[in-house]
């Protein structure tokens, strides 16, 4: 079946077609890895294991990498505010990113790579593009020169006409659109960076953030993908300067789709950590919210429009999906996947990932008077292959009267015991006990239920 995704480069749907038969490679803007990631970010993170959960469905091979960002402007800075080593302060948040990602139901991609890891390619690249005359050398760093690079700008719609000739260059990595620049690739090294540094022939320093993604990318996956994606911030300038240096340097077209997620807003406004709106997933394990109800929640939204967070929403997202555990738990094994509704759950994740109409044609299907319940059973389990709900290991409900919060702990404790915390896992059962349900655990995985 035909596989329609939308290429912001083209700002149109498009038919996919990968560069090698069978399978896609795909690359995705992954985490700074300086504090805690936000909910925002894990839309975006959800949206990423949703394209690789689609091609996965259709049968393609999967060469998946997701970088970290483990030294830039940020992670340099806030390792000087806390006085830790850049090591320390990466590691600590690398493993809490990777934490929500599992708590999430996100797979791990293939290659998770540390962009500290990769700096001699980077340093190989800035070494090209200086000889190609690209890229020139300043007293602070090593920049690429945008007046040298065809179509610059061009996945960004940007109007070079109408940019200030008379701009100097730029050595942030961040910076507006309305101010497109010549950016570092390479910043010499000043007292502010302390220890973190590379020895290059061009001047010891280290590097700016675009060039990591680009060297990255190329290394592990090659000069040219199928498919590279980000959140829509990423756009500009980072996902065109990527274009800009890859290109430059192999004459090749980098990247044959490019898709984008949009926010998470509050009041209509970006969750960011600079604006101080943004929620934890502790914060919502907090008020009873578990994260795959949080999942359940983003996939009631379309990946490329905004949504905006309400603690109302959040909560009937998680009620509909204990009711759809719930409902779940009570049909029995045996039955084969029905063919036509997995032909229309296809044809809705294929249709660029329309996933709010995958969660509609769910409930349709458990709601059918037709379907015998086995069936039911076996071919929601095949479509949660991409919803990725956990359906088959969630804790069972033995009533579909089991208070959302009452099912939210019991996740909390399944979480605690996959990662052997057997202490917290105890004190979340003693909880429950409190509260007045039971769990029992079962050879078919955990079953809660009210206490006699
Ligand atoms: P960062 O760790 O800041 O580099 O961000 C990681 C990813 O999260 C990037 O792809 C961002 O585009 C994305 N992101 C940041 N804020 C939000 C938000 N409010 N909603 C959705 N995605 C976001
Ligand atoms: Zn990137």
């Amino acid at each position: 079946m035909e596989i329609k995704i939308y290429n912001t480069s083209s700002r149109k749907i498009e038919t996919f077609e990968p560069l090698k038969k069978g399978v896609v490679s795909m690359y995705h803007c992954g985490p700074t890895v300086y504090d805690t990631p936000h909910i925002g970010n894990y839309r975006t993170f959800i949206f990423y294991d949703l394209v690789r959960r689609l091609f996965e469905y259709n049968g393609y091979k999967i060469a998946q990498a997701m970088n970290i960002t483990d030294v830039d402007d940020k992670t340099i800075k806030r390792s000087r505010e806390e006085a830790v080593d850049l090591k320390t302060l990466t590691s600590k948040y690398e493993k809490m990113f990777l934490d929500g990602l599992d708590a999430l139901n996100i797979k791990r991609p293939e290659h998770i790579l540390r962009a500290t890891e990769y700096v001699d390619e980077m340093i190989r690249i800035i070494g090209i593009l200086l000889e190609k005359g690209v890229a020139y050398k300043t007293s602070d760093g090593i920049y690429l020169s945008i007046d040298k690079v065809p179509n610059y700008g061009a996945l960004a719609h940007l109007d070079l006409s109408k940019s200030d000739q008379s701009q100097e260059r730029i050595a942030n990595d961040e910076y507006d659109k309305e101010n497109p620049r010549d950016f570092a690739l390479w910043k010499f090294k000043t007292p502010d960076d302390g220890p973190v540094s590379w020895q290059t022939p061009f001047g010891e320093g280290r590097p700016g953030w675009h060039i990591e993604c680009s060297a990255m990318s190329m290394k592990v996956l090659g000069e040219t993908i199928d498919i590279h994606t980000g959140g829509v911030d990423l756009l500009f300038p980072h996902h065109t300067n990527e274009i800009a240096q890859s290109e430059s340097v192999t004459g090749k077209q980098f990247v044959r789709y490019w898709m984008h997620g949009a926010f998470i807003t509050v009041d209509g406004e970006k969750m960011a950590k600079s604006k101080r709106n943004f929620l934890k997933l502790e914060d919502l394990l907090e008020q009873s919210v578990s994260p795959l109800a949080y999942r359940y929640w983003s996939l009631t939204a379309h990946y490329r429009s905004p949504v905006n967070f309400t603690w109302e929403a959040i909560k009937a997202a998680q009620t509909a999906l204990i009711r759809m555990i719930g409902i779940f738990g009570t049909l029995p094994n045996g039955g084969v996947v029905n063919m036509s509704y997995k032909e229309r759950f296809n044809e809705c994740v294929n249709d660029d990932l329309n996933m709010p109409k995958a969660i509609a044609l769910s409930w349709e299907l458990l709601k059918d008077p037709v379907v015998i319940d086995a069936d039911k059973r076996s071919t929601l389990l095949d479509f949660d292959l991409v919803l990725g709900l956990r359906l088959d290991s969630s804790p069972k409900v033995a009533s579909v009267e089991i208070p959302a919060e009452i099912q939210a702990l019991a996740e909390a404790r399944e979480l605690a015991r996959s990662e052997k915390d057997w202490q917290k896992a105890d004190a979340l059962r003693q909880e429950i006990g409190n509260r007045g349900f039971v769990i029992d655990d079962t050879p078919n995985g955990i079953v809660i239920r009210q206490a006699d």
